[in-house]
């Protein structure tokens, strides 16, 4: 038996609760609901294989199918706790993948070996310290029911953030809580930490990891019918990006575009995605608004569309594009070659 440090590993709350369960202490954070053991068992990893059970083709095809929509093909994969390769089968049956490697400490790495590129078989924090994994050289991290049975898994998500790209994704599953929806709690002997929506985004907060996607109630086996998934990746930097909007396939071949409509998401949306260059002018039926300037091009009443012909218009208007794309077709039908409304490009 040891003892484990009392404060949260997930928020990192100096001083949760303690409660006792079969005899063992374990902590119930007030500040993230996240639960670990304070008095841990000894446990023999050595012939149990981590995410083993639960291979139904249905989990594998529910796992599978919530990260493919994220995923690009060709992808650089790193899978903790593998066990026997199901999933990178399933996952390479629905993506390509430049490479997909293992890890996994118990005998269950001799058939993972058959359908991964490469399975190791010491931790990922040796692996990164030595060499043997490179930092930054993985597309996709996946763990699948590993992370309930470490001690500290705060290592062992620096380390997988250390082995992503810049823009990878992480993909995660536990236990939700107890891993039922019917029992309060769990005491499988083995799971350090008792995870939930909470206490798990925030770990990865904490890691600089954004939750994107998370979902309760995937099924792993009867005794955990309640897990959490998870994918996080690197936020976004808040950059402005002119190509955004502009270079949809709806605007292709189009030099200056007519925008249709000067109000607020001119200054809200068209000014961060919207390259300026490509706007010939504004359109507006608001006298007050005609004559001025938006982002460089001036403002016209939308009789400027009688002057030139085949022009593209873009209506900059949600909630009136109906209308809008009504009087363009009807006033002005023959000088217009496109109408391209705003949450086409936004699609
Ligand atoms: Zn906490």
């Amino acid at each position: 038996m040891h003892e484990l440090p009392l404060s949260c590993a997930a928020c990192g709350f100096p001083v949760p609760e303690v409660v006792v369960i079969g005899g063992l202490r374990r902590t119930a954070c007030p500040s993230c609901h996240h639960s670990q053991r304070i008095d841990v068992e000894p446990f023999d990893y050595q012939g149990f294989a981590m995410g083993g059970p639960g291979r139904t083709p249905e989990r594998l095809s529910a796992q599978a199918g919530f990260v493919t929509p994220h995923l690009a093909d060709g992808a650089r994969a790193l899978e903790i706790g593998c066990a026997a390769g199901d999933l990178a089968q399933e996952l390479r049956r629905r993506k390509t993948f430049a490479l997909y490697h293992g890890v996994e400490f118990s005998p269950a790495r001799d058939m993972a070996a058959t359908r991964m590129d490469r399975v190791f078989t010491r931790p990922l924090q040796d692996l990164l310290a030595s060499g043997e994994i490179e930092a930054g050289g993985y597309d996709l991290v996946l763990s699948s029911h590993c992370l309930e049975h470490l001690s500290v898994p705060s290592d062992v998500v620096a380390a997988m953030a250390q082995a992503m790209t810049p823009d990878a994704l992480l993909f995660l599953e536990t236990p939700n809580r107890s891993g039922h929806a019917r029992l309060p709690f769990d005491d499988n002997r083995s799971h350090i930490h008792f995870f939930g929506v909470s206490s798990l985004t925030r770990l990865l907060a904490r890691h600089g990891l954004e939750t994107i996607a998370a979902e309760t109630g995937a099924r792993h086996d009867a005794r955990y019918s309640d897990s959490l998934r998870v994918l996080a990746r690197r936020p976004a930097p808040l950059r402005a990006d002119p190509t955004l909007l502009s270079s949809h396939p709806r605007l292709a071949g189009v030099d200056r575009i007519v925008v249709w409509g000067a109000g607020r998401m001119v200054e809200e949306m068209l000014a961060y995605y919207l390259d300026p260059a490509r706007i010939a002018f504004f359109v507006d039926k608001d006298a007050a608004k005609q004559g001025g300037v938006r982002l460089g091009a001036p403002v016209r009443a939308p009789e400027a569309l009688e002057a030139g012909a085949d022009w593209t218009v873009l209506i900059n208007s949600l909630e009136f594009e109906a209308p809008i794309r009504a009087e363009i077709e009807t006033r002005f039908g023959g000088r217009v070659d496109r109408i391209v409304a705003i949450a086409e490009l936004l699609e």
